[in-house]
């Protein structure tokens, strides 16, 4: 039996995992993917402290390499579904059965989509997720990016460093993002921005070819090599538990203490209800629900 069984190998479970080893406790991480979790999608990190310029794959691996050589068990498995049988709960994945005294869910968020027909067949044929995964293979093309927010500004900027020209598309007349960002979007000269619009159809054949866009009344195709979705993200964890408490946006609800409606269960990082979802605060929670497992164990 684990002490601490984490769902999750990003920053939050990392950090969560390093503090309860680091407490003389059996922990093992359960990893869908690749551990370091969204952030390894990112180039440059420049606002985590003392590791200025750190690229975001540079990072993942780093935590991950402290985790391990401190004696954490990690396990590239997805986790389906987590019973409660009070005392102890059983983790269940694709692969196989963990029993645990405590878990921490600390699953993070994914993109959300377009729900458009057809975005399944282009995804990876022109259609990402991700600029800074993916902005170079449309080097010299046309892309648009969707979206209104900080990440849309971001990805709108970092493209237009590498493509011929960029339609950022906005459903609304202002953009929700940082002033700054929007000002700086405004100076670039290929950046095109369409507002008030909604992309309404994919289309091409093998690869995308164009997007249909309404707006003002009118629909119109727009030609172009790529589309970047930028519309915010969804959190993972429904489902994963029968009773858990969620909020509306399927957020886990728990407090600054990281703990959950259900006894010895814990939650960490962008999947918990909170106002800011960064590095900083996944690693802090990480923190204060290893805390909060320990001290339920120990009880
Ligand atoms: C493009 C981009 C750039 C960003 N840049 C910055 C930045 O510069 N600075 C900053 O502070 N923040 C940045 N962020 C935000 C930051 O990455 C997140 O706040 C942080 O990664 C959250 O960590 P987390 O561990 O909570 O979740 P995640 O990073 O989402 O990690 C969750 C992990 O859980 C795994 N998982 C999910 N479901 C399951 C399951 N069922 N079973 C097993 N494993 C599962 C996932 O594969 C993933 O590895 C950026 C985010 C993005 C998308």
């Amino acid at each position: 039996m684990y002490d601490v069984v984490i769902v999750g190998g990003g920053p939050a479970g990392l950090t969560a995992a390093i503090y309860a080893v680091r407490a003389n406790k059996k922990v093992l991480v359960l990893e869908a993917t690749a551990c370091g979790g969204q952030i390894v999608n990112t180039s440059k990190i420049e606002n985590y402290p003392a590791a200025p310029g750190i690229t975001g794959l540079d990072f993942g691996q780093t935590l991950q390499k402290q985790a391990e050589d401190l004696g954490v068990e990690i396990e590239f498995e997805s986790v389906e579904k987590i019973i409660d049988n009070d005392m102890s709960k059983l983790v269940i994945t694709e692969d196989d059965q963990y029993k645990a005294r405590s878990v921490i869910i600390a699953c993070g968020t994914e993109p959300r989509r377009l729900g458009l027909e057809n975005e399944d067949k282009y995804t990876g044929s022109g259609i990402s997720y991700c600029a800074t995964c993916d902005g170079s293979f449309y080097r010299n093309k046309v892309v648009a990016v969707n979206g209104g927010g900080n990440s849309a500004l971001h990805e709108a900027l970092y493209l237009s460093e590498i493509a011929e020209k960029v339609f950022l598309i906005h459903r609304r007349n202002e953009f929700r993002g940082s002033a700054d960002l929007v000002e700086k979007i405004k100076k670039k000269d290929n950046v095109e921005l369409i507002l008030n619009a909604n992309i309404v159809g994919l289309n091409g054949d093998k690869k995308l070819k164009s997007i249909t866009i309404s707006h003002d009344n009118k629909t119109e195709e727009l030609a172009l090599d790529g589309l970047f979705v930028s519309i915010g993200r969804i959190p993972k964890a429904k489902g994963l538990i029968d009773g858990l408490k969620l909020t509306e946006g399927d957020y886990v609800k728990a407090d600054e203490s990281c703990t959950t409606n259900i006894p010895g269960v814990f939650v960490a990082g962008d999947v918990r209800s909170k106002e800011i979802r960064q590095l900083v605060t996944a690693t802090s929670d990480g923190a204060i629900a290893a805390e909060a497992a320990l001290r339920y164990i120990d009880a």
